[in-house]
Order: structure tokens, then sequence, then C-alpha cells
């Protein structure tokens, strides 16, 4: 049987760290402030923004809320975000997605100061992990780099096929594999003969968003899996994309869902956090 890789544990590890640097900075004047907005009352989102407000009192991160109306408009909540990056107390912001159709997710990303985009969304945070520069990293893709990297796994020389090319996960995630000096092949919903594909791995990160669409038969002997999907199944139970009992036997490490990548997101969101600090 593989190795499960726990994400609750790194993840843990990793907001003891920050917890430690914030305390530090404390002691030396500066503290760690993150402004959090949310549009609308989306439940999905008010779990995530609970979940990252949470994370924020542990670590001694003080966070602002912004808890905004449906019916807010974009130059509203522009206005707000404009506000937060004048204000010197505030270190990072995030908008949480996804926002109400009428507002453009684009141009509210847009606006955020680039030295306040703790979320590594933007335009410039982007731009600098493409060309290796010093930036925000985003959340999710930057912690499954930690998971694999405190769970001893190399990287160096890899073939790694990411499935999914969305701006949040299999774009940044491809970038940091090629980063840390992996051979990446990306995988999307074009591509032919996916299996022959995914199968050439040494390392699977599947954030394809379709439950338990990944099988045995899609898996190299011995590879690492990375499942960055969250789905209920029919009996209500949490699941990723890959389907674990299927492909837990032929891996040498796999993340499960819940508790593999999931909690990874916020905790390198704390990292940004004090990093901007
Ligand atoms: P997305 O829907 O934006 O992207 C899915 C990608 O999969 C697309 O690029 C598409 O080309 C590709 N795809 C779709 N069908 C395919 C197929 N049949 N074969 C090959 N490729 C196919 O999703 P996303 O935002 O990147 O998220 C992916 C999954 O990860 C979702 O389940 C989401 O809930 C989850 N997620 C988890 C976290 C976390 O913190 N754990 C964070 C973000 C997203």
């Amino acid at each position: 049987m593989p190795a499960i890789i726990d994400g609750k544990a790194i993840s843990a590890q990793i907001k003891d760290e920050v917890k430690e640097r914030v305390s530090a900075l404390k002691a030396e004047g500066t503290e760690v402030c993150l402004a959090v907005i949310q549009v609308g009352n989306d439940p999905a989102s008010t779990v995530y923004v609970g979940n990252k407000k949470k994370a924020c009192e542990y670590c001694g991160i003080r966070s602002e809320s912004y808890e905004l109306a449906e019916d807010t408009s974009e130059d509203d909540l522009i206005a707000l975000i404009d506000r937060l990056n004048a204000d010197k107390a505030v270190n990072g912001i995030l908008v949480q997605l996804p926002l109400p159709s009428h507002i453009n997710e684009d141009r509210v990303i847009m606006a955020i100061d680039p030295t306040k985009d703790v979320d590594g969304f933007s335009v410039n945070s982007v731009g600098a992990l493409c060309i290796g520069r010093k930036g925000y990293r985003s959340c999710t893709p930057a912690g499954i780099i930690e998971l694999l990297k405190r769970s001893n796994i190399d990287i160096t020389g890899k073939e790694c096929v990411v499935i999914g090319r969305s701006n949040i996960v299999g774009k940044p995630m491809a970038l940091m594999m090629l980063q840390e000096n992996a051979t990446v092949t990306i995988a999307h919903s074009k591509t032919k003969d996916l299996p022959s594909v995914t199968k050439r791995a040494d390392i699977l990160i599947v954030a394809v968003g379709k439950p338990k669409m990944i099988k045995a038969d899609f898996v190299k002997e011995g590879a690492v899996v990375i499942d960055v999907g969250i789905h209920r199944d029919e009996n209500n139970k949490l699941c990723g994309d890959v389907d674990f009992d299927d492909v837990a036997p032929k891996c040498s490490y796999i993340t499960p869902v819940p508790g593999g990548v999931g909690p990874m997101t916020i905790a390198m969101l704390m990292h940004n956090c004090v990093e901007g600090a």
C-alpha cells in the first residue's frame, strides 16, 4: 500500500511556523493583517471565509472582515479595495471568489495592489512565477509543492503530468513543477487519449473537477498521485477527482480527500500573509 501524504499534519506544521514568525514580527512592533472581502452570501464561500478567519486567529494574524451585499456594485467594491490598498496597516487583501455575475472578476483582481495580492491571482504574481521571480504564489499549487517537499519526494527530472489548466490551479501548478525542474505536461479537456498521457507520470497532479474520474488504468505503477478535487459523492461523503480505493494500491504516495491538498491552501495563505508583512 502507498504512503498517505498527511496534508492535515503538514498544514498544521506550516501554520505553527507562521505563528512563530507572526509573534516575532509582533515583538518588533509589526502586526500582520489580512482583509477578507465577501460579496453576497454563497454558503460555500461563507464556510471558506470562516475557515480563513479561524486560521488567522490561530496564527495571530489580525483579520478584517468586509461582508458586502450581493448587489454591491463593481465600482463600490473597487473603491473598498483602493482604500485597503492605501491602508498601511493591511498587508494582504483577499476577495473571496466567485463574485456575483454582475461583477468582473478580472477587474477586481487587478485592482488589488500586487504587494497585497496574497492569493497570487494577479497578472503581476503570475508573471513573476512565470519568469521565476519572487512574488506571491497561488496557494493551492504552492501547498502541493510543500506537500511533495515535506514528504521528501524528489521532483527534479521527474515526469509530471498536471490534469487541468485553470488559472488558479492547473497553470500555476505546471509552472511551479517546472521551476522545481520536473518535465511537465499539461493535460486538459481537449487532450486525446488521456490515460496514455497520464501513465507517463512519475508525479500525477489531478485538478480536473470531476468526482472519482481518475481510475487505476490512468496511473503508472509506483506513481505519486496528488488529488486537488473536492466533491460530495452519491453518499454525501467527501471525495476527490481520483478514485482513491481503485488508484491507491498502484501508488507510492497518494493524497487523501479530505486531509490532503485541502488544508494546505489556507496554510499557504497564512504563509503569504506573513511574507507580505
Ligand atoms: P476548473 O473547472 O476551472 O478546471 C478543470 C480543468 O480540468 C480544466 O482546465 C479542463 O480543461 C480540465 N478538464 C475537464 N474535463 C477534463 C477531461 N475529461 N479530461 C481532461 N481534462 C479535463 O477547476 P479548478 O478550479 O482548477 O479546480 C479543479 C478541482 O480542484 C475542483 O474539484 C475544485 O473543487 C478543486 N479545488 C480544490 C482546491 C483546494 O483547496 N483543495 C482549490 C481549488 C480547486
